[in-house]
C-alpha cells in the first residue's frame, strides 16, 4: 500500500503583490507544523493569477522569508501563471452548463446603477467584502448580441450566475470547520454563496479568477487541509459551490485569527513595519516571530 496516498497536505498560498508580514508568517508557520505534526506534506503556491498586481521580486522575496523563517516545502512550487490553460477548460465546462456569462459593465457603470436604486429609494445590497453586488440584467443577455460585443472587443468578465449555480448544487452545501469564522463560528457550517452575487470566474487580465483558481489548484495538489486566514472564511461559501459544480471533494478548512497591526487593524502588505523583511533588518530572529505570534488563534 502506498501510505504517501493518506497523507494529509497542507499549503500556503500567497499573492506575490506585496511584501510578506507578519500575518503571512503566522499562516506560514501554522500549516508547516500541523504538516510536521502529522507526518504530512507542506506545500507552497504561488497565486500570480492576476498578471497586473503579481512581480518576480515579490515572489523572490517569498522564498526568501520562508527560507530565513526556517520553513522548507516541496518542490516544484506551482505557480497559477502556468496553469491558466486548465483554469479556462473548466471555464468552458461551466459555460456550456449555462452557469456563466459575459458581464460587460464597469465598474463606474455597477456603481451608478446602484445610485440610481439607492436614489429610488433601495439599498443596493453589498457583498461581505463591502463591494457592490453586480447587477444581474445581463444574466439573460441575447447570446448573438454578447458574441457580437466580444467579436468587437467590448471588455468583458465571465461572471457565475449565482442563481442558476445555487440551484444546480442544491441546498445542502456545506463544510466543516476547524478553525473559527470571525463571528466564531465553527463544526458545521451552511455555505451561503449567494452573498457574493454573481461572482467573476476570469477576465481578461486574470484567466482564472482567485476563486476558481484556488479550487482548482486545491483539488490539482490534492490540498487536505486549507488552512487560512479568517478573512477568507466567507469566501469559502464560494469555494465549496464550485467544488460541487465541477464535482471535486470537499477539503477541510481552518480558518485562523488574523495578526492585527498596532492601530488594531488587518495588516496589509504596504505597511512596513510588520513585514518580514523590515523584523529581520531590525534584528528579529525567526524564533522572535514565533514567540511574537504564539498568542494568535
Ligand atoms: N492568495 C491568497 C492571499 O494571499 C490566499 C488564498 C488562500 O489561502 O486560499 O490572500
Amino acid at each position: 500500500m502506498d501510505l504517501s496516498l493518506s497523507k494529509r497536505v497542507f499549503r500556503f498560498a500567497p499573492s506575490p503583490n506585496g511584501a510578506l508580514h507578519l500575518g503571512h508568517a503566522f499562516s506560514a508557520i501554522l500549516n508547516h507544523d500541523l504538516a510536521q505534526a502529522c507526518g504530512g506534506r507542506f506545500l507552497l503556491r504561488i497565486e500570480d493569477v492576476d498578471t497586473t498586481r503579481s512581480r518576480p521580486e515579490f515572489e523572490e522575496a517569498i522564498y526568501r522569508d520562508l527560507a530565513w523563517l526556517g520553513l522548507s516545502w516541496e518542490t516544484p512550487v506551482r505557480r497559477q501563471s502556468e496553469h491558466l490553460a486548465g483554469y479556462a477548460e473548466a471555464l468552458e465546462r461551466l459555460i456550456a452548463r449555462g452557469l456563466v456569462y459575459p458581464a460587460f459593465l464597469s465598474r463606474g457603470e455597477v456603481k451608478s446603477i446602484a445610485k440610481t436604486h439607492s436614489l429610488d429609494g433601495g439599498n443596493w445590497p453589498c457583498d461581505p467584502d463591502g463591494a457592490l453586488l453586480y447587477p444581474e440584467q445581463e444574466r439573460e443577455l441575447d447570446p448573438a448580441v454578447a458574441r457580437r460585443w466580444i467579436a468587437e472587443g467590448r471588455k468583458h468578465a465571465w461572471r457565475l450566475n449565482m442563481s442558476r449555480a445555487t440551484q444546480e448544487a442544491g441546498p445542502l452545501l456545506s463544510w466543516e470547520e476547524e478553525g473559527k469564522g470571525p463571528e466564531g463560528q465553527t463544526g458545521k457550517i451552511a455555505a451561503d454563496p449567494g452573498q457574493w452575487g454573481d461572482v467573476v470566474l476570469s477576465r481578461s487580465d486574470a484567466p482564472g479568477s482567485y476563486h476558481l483558481a484556488v479550487t482548482l489548484d486545491d483539488w490539482a495538489q490534492g490540498v487536505t487541509d486549507v488552512v487560512r486566514g479568517q478573512d477568507l472564511f466567507h469566501a469559502t461559501s464560494v469555494h465549496r459551490l464550485l467544488q460541487v459544480l465541477l464535482g471535486l471533494p470537499a477539503p477541510r478548512y481552518r480558518h485562523h485569527g488574523l495578526v492585527l497591526g498596532p492601530d488594531g487593524r488587518k495588516l496589509s502588505k504596504s505597511n512596513g513595519d510588520t513585514g518580514l523583511a523590515s523584523s529581520r533588518e531590525r534584528g528579529f530572529s525567526p524564533a522572535d516571530v514565533r514567540a511574537l505570534l504564539a498568542g494568535v488563534g
